[in-house]
């Protein structure tokens, strides 16, 4: 069985929901914290998952899922991922980040799992020294989210040189969209995102965009928005990559193109079809200018590459904002 920490989160339950349709049997360990157990329901209908609560910072709760379940590889998903949040509150990051990790890393040393595959972040470079970054760029992350991922990294090599756990860390970098039927995508309470933000603006709550005077060609910030069953397709490949002996190894997860605030704010005004009330902000403190992944790593070794568009993203996230919306007041599951 494949182990899937954070399975009631936005990426993790994206992986569940391709695992469990090729046949796969799960167990979800979750705090439910962040994750929802109304995305539990929804997996359980497409196939076998085994869900358990729990909190990584508990050895005891980690121990026992191995204890009861025969584990073979691990997706370690569970995290908190807010930047602004871990400046001002590092000590919540690098507890539940760090140490969480390191209780389920020595659960899977006692039990005998050594395959994981985790996600990392394009955060562990942080300022970029070249676009398009790729996985030699140095790793000095600016912010505790950043660092507590990059520790984690670090972690993962040393438990491979003293106990032969073998780790494949993808570097994410900006995750955009939904299932494309809609049953699953993306739910934070409160949401930071950008094309979710835009989604959900209306003449109640204008969108905010943060910065216009940015060294770029429109003035606005350049990102890498790779779609979220993209990307969960890559941990399946890194997941073959690692029961076929690959080695500890990590990857860049991007599509290799920016684009733009604005672009993406008259991307999303053209699925929703209508205009999208605008206020100009100040730059949000920690934002780079541009992050764009070189992804050719990932193809020449995991053979993965992206095939969704950014329209693709925003369209599935819109219909599934839609059905959210039908989720959160009870109308549907
Ligand atoms: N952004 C924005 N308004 C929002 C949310 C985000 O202008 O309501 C901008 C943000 O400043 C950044 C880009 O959109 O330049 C992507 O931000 P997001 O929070 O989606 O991802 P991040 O790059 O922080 O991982």
């Amino acid at each position: 069985m494949i182990l899937i920490t954070g399975g009631a989160g936005y990426i993790g339950s994206h992986l569940a929901m391709a695992l469990l349709e090729s046949g796969n049997d799960i167990v979800i360990f979750d705090s439910l914290e962040l994750g929802h157990i109304e995305i539990i329901n929804i997996l359980k209908k497409y196939g076998n998952v085994k869900f358990i609560q729990g909190n990584l910072k508990n050895i005891d709760d980690i121990r026992g899922v191995f204890l009861v379940n025969k584990i073979d590889s691990v997706v370690h998903f569970a995290a908190y991922s807010q930047v602004a949040e871990s400046v001002n509150n590092p000590q919540k990051y690098y507890y539940n980040n760090v140490y969480g990790t390191l209780n389920l890393l020595n659960a899977m040393k006692e039990f005998g799992v050594n395959k994981i595959v985790f996600s990392s972040t394009a955060a562990t470079y942080g300022e970029p020294e070249y676009v398009p970054i790729d996985e030699n760029h140095p790793q000095r992350p600016i912010n505790a989210y950043g660092n507590s991922k990059l520790m984690v990294e670090r972690i993962m090599d040393d438990y491979d040189r003293a106990y032969g756990i073998k780790s494949v860390r993808l570097r994410y970098f900006n995750v955009a969209g939904a299932d494309s039927k809609a049953r699953i995508g993306e739910w934070h309470e409160p949401e930071t995102h950008l094309i979710p933000n835009i989604l959900k603006a209306d003449e109640n709550k204008t969108f905010k965009m943060f910065g216009t005077d940015y060294d770029t060609p429109d003035g606005t910030c350049v990102r890498d928005y790779i779609n979220v069953e993209d990307l969960a397709n890559a941990h399946i490949k890194a997941l073959e990559y690692l029961n076929r002996s690959g080695k500890t190894d990590y990857f860049n997860l991007g599509t290799g193109q920016g684009d733009s605030v604005k672009d993406v704010f008259n991307a999303c005004e053209d699925v929703l079809g209508r205009k999208v009330p605008l206020e100009i902000c100040p730059r949000r403190a920690g934002d780079p200018a541009k992050l764009v992944a070189d992804n050719k790593k990932a193809l020449s070794i995991l053979g993965w590459k992206p095939e969704k568009t950014l329209f693709d993203s925003i369209n599935s996230a819109n219909e599934w904002e839609k059905r959210l919306a039908k989720i959160k007041s009870g109308i549907v599951l």
